[in-house]
């Protein structure tokens, strides 16, 4: 049997924007993820940078941090067996062109950019990014 697994996973500024986080919280508890924490903020311009800091330097990055403190953002602690990998396959690839079909990204996002959610990539970025917005004590 496969280990219980956490992931850090974000509704972005633009669906919370169309009103599409329902649907998106009703997608993760259809695909068997249990939400451990869940929190509505807005990030601010350090906030962002801090997040992403992996991304510091590229191309996309100021305009990454624009989107990220557009609107306010729901943060989750998502947990399932091999949840890090089953929740970027729900999310579907980076690029909404690129994603598959019927998942979040194929059939919400707008743009590379504007692709609604975010997920973990790995163990060590999970345990990162569940530490930068949940203490151990909110993780219900
Ligand atoms: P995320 O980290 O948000 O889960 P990801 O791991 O699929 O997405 P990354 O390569 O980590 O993709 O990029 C982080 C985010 O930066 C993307 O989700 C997207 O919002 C934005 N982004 C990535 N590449 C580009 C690009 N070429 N142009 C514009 N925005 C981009
Ligand atoms: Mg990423």
């Amino acid at each position: 049997m496969s280990e219980m697994e956490r992931t850090l996973a974000i509704i972005k500024p633009d669906a919370i924007a169309r009103r599409i986080a329902g649907e998106i919280l009703s997608i993760i508890e259809q695909n068997g993820f249990r939400i451990r924490a869940m929190r509505m903020l807005r990030l601010d311009r350090a906030g962002a940078e801090g997040f992403y800091a992996v991304h510091r330097g590229k191309p996309f990055f100021p305009e990454l941090v624009e989107f990220m403190t557009e609107g306010p953002i729901i943060v989750l602690a998502l947990e399932r067996e091999d949840a890090i990998k089953k929740w970027r396959e729900v999310m579907g690839a980076t690029n909404p062109a690129n994603a598959a079909e019927g998942t979040i990204r194929k059939r919400f996002g707008e743009s590379i950019q504007r692709n609604c959610v975010h997920g973990s990539d790995a163990p060590e970025t999970a345990r990162f990014e569940l530490g930068y917005f949940f203490r151990e004590l909110d993780l219900v």
